[in-house]
This record gives C-alpha cells, structure tokens and sequence, in this order.
C-alpha cells in the first residue's frame, strides 16, 4: 500500500486517510486517466509512440480479488480490513471502492459469523486466536465465487455449521476452502490447504477461453480491462497460424491461451507451480493441443531454448513489478523473434528493459558494435487503465526485430 504524500480530502472513502491504497481519490476519472498518461509519456515516449490511455467505463468496484485482514479491537470485537501502510495496525474496511461488492458482502458476513460462532481473530505477536485472513475470489464472467479462509491452526470449530452459514447467507459462493498459515510472516496465503466446500478452485472465462483458478494462482484482478489488454497484446503479435510462440511469465495461461488457435505452437513457461499445473489444464479443458507449459524460472528457460536451437516466431513477456532479468532479454536477443509483446504493471522496470532490447544487451558487447542490429525498434505502446483511482499503470508495447 502506497501514500501518495498529497493532502486527501475526497470524502469519497471513510478509510482513505490510514489505507493508502487509492491515491488518486480527489481526481476525476478523466483527470485520472490524463495524469497517468502523462506519467508514462514522460518515461517512455522516447522509445517510441504512446498511445492514448485505455480507460474503463465504469471505474469502481472493479477489484475481483479481495484480501481482508482480521483483528479484535477493543469497544469493536472482531473488525476485518486492510494494514496502516508500514504499520501492522489494521484499519477496518466495510466497504471499498475498489472491491467487488459480493465480496465486501460476503466478508461482511464472515465478521458477523465469527461473533456468533466465538471465533476469535489471530493475534500476529501470541500466535492466539484462529482467523487470520480471509481472500475472495469472483469470476468476472462466471459469476463463481472462491472464499478462502486462513487460520493460525487447522481445526475450525464447528466447520460444517460456519460453512453451511456462510453458504446459506451466500447462494453465490462456488467453493469454500481452509487455508493455515501459523507462520510470521506477510505473505497471506500458507502452503496447508483443505477444501471445505466445491471444488476448491472458480473459472473464469476471458477471450472465450474458461480459465481455472486456484487460490493461489495469479490472475488479474481487473478482468474487464485484461480482455482489453490481451485484444492489444494480440493484435501486437500480429499471427497467422504459422508461429511458434513463447508465453513467458504465463500464470495460469491467460495470454497464451488466448492466443493458441492463431499459432502453430505455444510454449508457456511459468515459476509457480499451482500456476502452472491450471495453465495445463486451461489447456486441456479448452481444447487446445498445440500448448506445452513448463515449469521454470523465465530466463533460465529461455537460455535453455537458445541452447536448444529452437526457433521463435514471437515472444510475449508479462513479468512481475520487479521487470525480467539479463538473462532472459539476453536470451531473447539470442532468439531473434520478429516481435515481442511485452506486458508490464511497472512503467519504471519496463523503460530499463526497453532500454537493454533497443540496445542489444550484452549481444552488442561481444560483437562491439553500437547498437545497431542487434537491439529491438518500439514499434507502440499503450498504456490501460488495470487499477484505476491508484497510481498503478499497465502497459503493452510492440518490439520489432530491426
Ligand atoms: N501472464 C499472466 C501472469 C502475469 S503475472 C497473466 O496475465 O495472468 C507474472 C507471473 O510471473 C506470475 O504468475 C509469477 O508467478 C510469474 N513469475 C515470477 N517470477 C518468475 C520467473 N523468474 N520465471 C517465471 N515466472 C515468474
């Protein structure tokens, strides 16, 4: 959670002073979408075009994915919310603008039952108490609904009356699991997990493809502008049917998957292995068979293709905030493909990147010359709008091979 250092006064959220989440609450949605384009020109126009921003049609609630923390506090009993930002103080949150409103709803609900069940929530110094998070995840499209709940222990008192509650007061929920983290530590999610109710996973369906999701998978929280983000990514790609491509940083194979029926062959590479195992059987549920999916670090995977001999018509790339690595734009700059597709949530780490592609990494090094050949041309780039009334930017951007 970031603070934005510029005095709040929206009135639009009982919790934005302490939360930090939104900073852009004073702006219009237009003055919004007018400052990040601006942000982005500034660190990127010199590598080429940037495109006018894509925004959303209706900006709020548009989160699919919602974590709360729980706490008691005192004259409060048990309150669910979200960290003070550098703090581990919980702000209680009921509502949220940014969220799903059945999620909200359905947290809501938790809060109520642990009271009449006597749950108490976690205490982060003493290790006591039992409810620890609780993550909601809602298929856009489908309409299913994941809940999963994170204790300090495994046993749950009285589980199939809390999940018969909670199901009875929630008709729409698709699945409820039991996830235990006892440990410290920030990260929400343990590696424990039990399913209490369902399936234990939601699809979705995006680009015309049913995609699964697990707990722990990565999936975009915003997926109405994701469809608009892919419809860009693939008509940078530009493919024919005649393409062997590589999805790198793939999660759950929402990019390649999408992409499969215009290509010959999909290669997907992927480090988390939940992630991967949904991206296999996205596959399979999906028809497709011309789609393998590895499970591997991004650039020592690619390296191992170079080695390989294999040859690439087009890379997407969709790293984390922290950019890729040398070695895996080495590896691509090894590769040759006529494009690449980079998706990136960090404008910051993208410029670097764009910087070592346009100038042909360590390739121009050893070959001592300037440039030259061996770096990539920004053909465009467009900024969309994943995460509006937060300073966050998504972008696309086409490199062609010069
Ligand atoms: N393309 C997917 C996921 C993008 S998020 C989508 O749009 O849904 C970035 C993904 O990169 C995450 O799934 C994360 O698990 C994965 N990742 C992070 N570091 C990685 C690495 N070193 N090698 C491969 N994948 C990595």
């Amino acid at each position: 959670m970031k603070q934005s250092g510029r005095p709040i006064r929206s009135n639009k959220c009982p919790a934005e002073r302490k939360c930090g989440g939104c900073q852009y609450l004073d702006l219009s949605y237009a003055e919004q979408l007018k400052k990040k384009q601006k942000t982005v020109e500034k660190l990127l126009k010199s590598y080429g075009r940037v495109n006018q921003i894509i925004g959303m049609e209706e900006p709020e609630h548009y989160r699919n994915k919602v974590h709360a923390v729980f706490d008691f506090q005192k004259g409060r009993g048990i309150v669910s919310g979200i960290y003070q930002e550098g703090t581990h103080h919980v702000v209680p949150v009921e509502e949220c603008l940014l969220e799903d409103r059945r999620a909200d709803a359905i947290i809501g609900s938790i809060r109520q039952l642990a009271k009449s069940f006597k749950l108490k929530a976690y205490d982060e110094d003493t290790g006591y108490g039992l409810l620890r998070h609780v993550l909601v995840r809602v298929g856009h499209a489908t309409g299913q609904i994941m809940v999963v709940l994170v204790l300090g222990s495994p046993i749950l008192p009285s589980k199939k009356n809390f999940v018969n509650a909670l199901c009875k007061l929630h008709p729409e929920i698709t699945t409820i699991l039991l996830n235990v983290n006892n440990k410290q530590t920030s990260m929400v999610l343990g590696e424990k997990e039990q399913v209490l109710y369902g399936k234990g996973y939601i699809e979705d369906v995006l680009c015309g493809r049913t995609f699964r999701i697990s707990s722990k998978s990565f999936y975009q929280v915003n997926a109405v502008q994701t469809e608009k983000l892919y419809g860009k990514a693939l008509e940078y790609a530009a493919l024919t049917g005649r393409e062997t491509v590589i999805d790198a940083y793939c999660g759950i194979g929402t990019i390649g998957l999408a992409a499969a029926g215009h290509v010959k062959k999909m290669i997907g590479v992927e480090l988390n292995q939940a992630a991967m195992r949904d991206a296999v059987v996205n596959a399979r549920c999906n028809g497709i068979r011309n789609a393998d999916f590895y499970q591997n670090d991004a650039g020592r995977f690619m390296v191992q293709l170079t080695e390989s001999g294999q040859k690439v018509d087009v890379v997407f790339m969709d790293p984390p905030r922290s950019g890729s690595t040398e070695a895996f734009l080495d590896a691509v700059l090894r590769l040759r493909p006529a494009r690449i597709v980079y998706i990136s949530c960090n404008p910051e780490t993208l410029a670097r990147d764009l910087q070592y592609l346009t100038r042909g990494g360590t390739l121009r090094r050893e070959s001592g010359k300037s440039g030259g050949k061996a770096g990539y041309q920004v053909a465009e780039m467009t900024p969309v709008d994943m995460f509006p009334f937060t300073d966050e930017i998504e972008m696309v951007c086409l490199l062609k091979s010069r």
